[in-house]
């Protein structure tokens, strides 16, 4: 008993001695809130004198896009347009806007990214963690609704925002909505005064400023790129010195199963096939402005391979890739990629050349150019 109190003490005074730190300092007083939403672990550490009540908002704005994007609770957007038996459905102005946008990826794609998978990753398990390999002609059937050129964008009489899906069509929002939510915390964070943040939601990690070393000089954040080796001891591979960027990782380390043939079956779908993505790539990550972005490019450029990737990019990063997007839409200019393979190797783009340090010893090491 006396041992534990003691102990209590010793913290107590730790935390104390830290409180009255930071507030000594209070332009530079840090806050830190961790919370569970969407489905994942998320942590928000803000730096500034407002940064209690910015993260609290954050907090707000993430439960309230949780409830709007779930595909789990019976009140939300996704929930009443899955049950909706082809009939059009009202939604708020956010989620028509979301689905547009994933709509337009999927169509610049060519389904490389694709929303409306959920009845696919229903039938594996990965919606509710009973994972099973469908026979081939129950995939068959279940890929007659995955058409996302059949979503239909109206708005009725009140100019109120409706979607129709086709019956048995079913969308997910699992590979950008965290991604939406990264965007609009940092947003709120700059409204609330916030210069100096790092949001890490779930995977999906992003940086506003910059951050004070021990001698109070503003430097870049450093971000870790994963060991997809799960059981080695180096927990990350590489790492990136980045200022407001947003850094999203697809892989295929986290979230799989191994069936009763021994394979393994990951939650990244090919929308052709209506199976889970095998190919060469362990990871992809993506650096950009907006991680709404990173998030949906995470995911489509693990779909389409290392070689299709590299071309994506050359393709895109050259012109801008929001041109070819609603103006609606967060802003992109550019964005990188760090690719992960089987062989050991990493691939990454010139536009972090300078940013990025390397932690493991790769077989290759091959920077992508235009
Ligand atoms: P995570 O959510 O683990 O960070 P991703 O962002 O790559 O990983 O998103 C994967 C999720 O996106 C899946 O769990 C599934 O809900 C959905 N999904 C799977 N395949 C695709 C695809 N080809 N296009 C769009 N969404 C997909
Ligand atoms: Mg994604």
């Amino acid at each position: 008993m006396k041992k534990i109190k003691s102990f209590t003490f010793t913290i107590f005074l730790i935390l104390f001695s830290v409180n009255f730190f930071s507030c000594t300092k209070s332009a530079n007083q840090e806050n830190t809130l961790s919370f569970y939403a969407m489905n994942t672990f998320m942590t928000i550490r803000s730096f500034g004198k407002n940064s209690k009540e910015a993260n609290l908002k954050v907090q707000e704005r993430i439960f309230q896009i949780e409830d709007e994007l779930s595909v789990t609770k019976e009140s939300s957007d996704l929930w009443k347009l899955n049950h909706s038996n082809g009939e059009p459905t009202i939604v708020s102005s956010e989620t028509s806007l979301l689905l547009h946008f994933a709509v337009d990826l999927a169509k610049k794609t060519q389904g490389a990214f694709n929303p409306c998978l959920y009845p696919i990753t229903s039938a594996w398990g990965f919606t509710n963690e009973n994972y099973r390999v469908p026979p081939q002609t129950e995939i068959q059937n279940l890929l007659r609704y995955v058409d996302y050129n059949k979503i239909e964008f109206s708005k009725n009489s009140n100019q109120e925002n409706q979607i129709s899906l086709q019956k048995n069509m079913m969308i997910d929002f699992g590979a950008i909505g965290k991604g939406f939510a990264c965007d609009e915390s940092i947003k709120i964070l700059k409204e609330n005064g916030i210069e100096s943040a790092v949001l890490d939601l779930g995977g999906n990690v992003q940086v506003l400023g910059s951050k004070k070393n021990s001698k109070n000089q503003n430097v870049a954040w450093r971000i870790g790129i994963k060991n997809p080796d799960q059981s080695s001891q180096l927990s990350a591979v590489a790492g990136l010195n980045l200022k407001d960027k947003a850094v999203v990782t697809s892989g295929g380390y986290e979230r799989f199963f191994v069936g009763s043939d021994g394979k393994k079956y990951i939650h990244i779908f090919d929308s052709k096939t209506g199976k889970p993505v095998e190919n060469e790539i362990l990871s992809v990550t993506i650096i950009s402005d907006s991680s709404l972005w990173a998030d949906s490019l995470s995911t489509t450029l693990f779909v389409l391979g290392k070689d299709k990737a590299i071309d994506f990019w050359k393709n895109f990063s050259s012109q801008t890739l929001q041109s070819d997007f609603e103006t609606s839409y967060p802003q992109i200019q550019d964005f990188d990629f760090v690719i992960l393979t089987d062989d050991n190797s990493i691939f990454y783009t010139q536009g972090i050349k300078d940013k990025i340090f390397f932690l493991a010893d790769f077989e290759n090491k091959t920077l992508v150019t235009h």
